[in-house]
């Protein structure tokens, strides 16, 4: 803290001077007028006009002075005038006034005195009290030689009177000094409170300046809520966001911008994280009629302004371009894989979809010792479909044959191509009989898809059930032998191993 300099102490005594002398001489000079006014109430008119008038006048000068000269830089001007009225003023008293207010005057003289020594100069405060003592002196001799005519006092009661004058100068001038040194010790007291308070003020203005364009950067929307959710401050980002104005967010609760938040939410949300780590990646759907869902990524932070933390700190970032942009890539990727495991002819599963599931299924069923059959269909005479009709009626005989497969199964089983004409359907929680049930449900069914004119193709089936010790290529070879004595044995049969 630097010390306080002298000047604006002896400027800030000025003003304080200034201030009381011209409002204190108004009120002075008022006084004096009333006063006089009741002393020479029995005088006649005439005798009493001339000092009328000359106290109006003052009277008139000081409001004028007042008025015009309290400006900075009329403040000496002003004082100056202020000393010389002053000194006039107790002149005239001493000169003119009834005994009892000779002391009004030079009690007036010796206060202007100390005015000037305090106010404008104290250097030459021996030259301010000489001028004064000469300004009384000379108003005592005036008196002397022209006394007012109800006045009883002799010289040598002048000489008293200015002896009584020069003490009370020299208290004043002593007491004014000491009133100096307890005025400056407050005022400087009082000057490094206000500075000290002053720096404070500053510093806050500048961190809250310096954090309020640090988060007016953040394009994510910042809201500072109280326990309740209504909203306490926010960036730039909400104001361009919202197209609300400052005063209007401030009456906002945070439910208008993000509708999942309740008041209670906030307050439980305060309480759960406490002074902890904040909470990421908090994801919320904004659904607004007639646009399209908007979807925000917050971190939650309470925020301790003393004590327990009542307020919620939330960032919220619009990730809704993002998430369109998953889904559009989820979406693809989903086609991918789907087209990665769908035969395109028939849109049945493909083999690479049949061995996968098989050796999933595999996997089960020998750890949890659960049942799986497969059924393995071969259209029978197909190459004859193809010689007789064309390889275009031949591919819509296979759809045929994909639909009623995948029409007749369960949920649970699982329908493909294996390749060329052939067909596997896998069953898990299914043995061989209850397969073979299905294989000879589907059998008739085939010979109904119309090929062309009466023409009608039929399906044999090798049917099989996994058992203990069983992998792919031992089960698909069972199937397969299944299959071929089925061929064998007159086709459209099923036979199961
Ligand atoms: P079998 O009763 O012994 O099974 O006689 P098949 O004629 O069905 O047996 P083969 O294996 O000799 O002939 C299968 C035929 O299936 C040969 C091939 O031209 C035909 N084929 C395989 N894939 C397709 C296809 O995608 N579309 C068409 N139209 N024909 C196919
Ligand atoms: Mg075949
Ligand atoms: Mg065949």
């Amino acid at each position: 803290m630097t010390p306080i300099p002298a000047e604006t102490y002896y400027k800030g005594f000025q003003k304080i001077a200034v201030h009381m002398i011209t409002r204190g001489l108004s009120f002075f000079i008022a006084l004096g007028f009333i006063i006089n006014t009741f002393w020479f109430l029995w005088d006649p008119f005439w005798k009493i006009f001339p000092q009328q008038v000359l106290l109006v006048l003052l009277y008139v000068v000081s409001l004028f002075i007042n008025r015009i000269f309290r400006r900075r830089s009329w403040e000496r001007p002003a004082l100056w005038t202020y000393v010389v009225i002053g000194y006039l003023t107790g002149m005239y008293f001493i000169v003119t006034a009834g005994d009892n207010f000779l002391f009004v005057g030079m009690f007036i003289i010796t206060l202007f005195a100390l005015v000037s020594i305090f106010s404008l100069n104290r250097k030459y405060s021996g030259v301010f009290t000489v001028l004064s003592l000469v300004a009384g002196t000379a108003a005592l001799f005036i008196r002397n030689w022209f006394p007012p005519e109800n006045t009883r006092f002799v010289p040598r009661d002048l000489i008293q009177i200015y002896m009584f004058m020069l003490l009370m100068e020299g208290l004043l001038l002593f007491l004014g000094y000491s009133v100096e040194s307890i005025v400056k010790r407050y005022m400087t007291r009082l000057y490094r409170k206000s500075r000290a308070v002053e720096n404070i003020l500053h510093r806050e203005a500048e961190v809250k300046r310096k954090y309020q364009s640090m988060f007016n950067l953040i394009p994510d929307l910042l809201f500072l809520t109280d326990r309740e959710g209504y909203i306490l401050d926010g960036n730039r980002a909400i104001l361009e966001y919202s197209g609300l104005n400052e005063n209007e967010l401030k009456k906002s609760h945070i439910s208008d911008f993000l509708p999942d938040f309740t008041g209670e939410m906030i307050g439980e949300t305060i309480t759960l994280l406490g002074g902890g780590a904040p909470a990421r990646g908090v994801e919320m759907r904004v659904s607004e009629e007639g646009k399209k869902d908007r979807f925000f990524e917050m971190s939650l932070s309470p925020v301790q302004e003393e004590g327990e933390p009542d307020r919620l700190l939330i960032l919220a970032r619009d990730i809704s371009k993002r998430k369109r942009m998953e889904a559009l890539v989820k979406a693809r990727s989903d086609e991918l894989y789907r087209q990665s495991v769908t035969d395109p002819l028939t849109g049945l599963n493909n083999r690479k979809k049949l061995d996968d599931f098989l050796s999933s299924e595999l996997d089960r069923a020998s750890r949890y010792h659960t049942r799986v059959s497969l059924i393995l269909a071969d259209v029978d005479h197909f190459k004859r479909v193809n010689d007789t009709f064309g390889h275009g009626i031949g591919d819509v005989v296979l759809k045929g044959v994909a639909d009623v497969l995948s029409g007749n199964i369960r949920k649970t089983d699982l329908a493909g191509r294996w390749g060329g004409e052939e067909f596997l359907i896998i069953c898990p929680g299914t043995n061989g009989e209850e397969a073979h049930v299905l294989a000879e449900k589907i059998r008739p069914l085939i010979k109904e898809i119309p090929v062309k004119d009466d023409h009608r193709v039929s399906i044999s089936m090798g049917v099989t059930e996994f058992r203990e010790g069983d992998d792919i290529i031992s089960l698909m070879a069972r199937a397969d032998k299944a299959l071929y004595e089925a061929k064998n044995t007159g086709r459209d049969r099923t036979v199961s191993l």
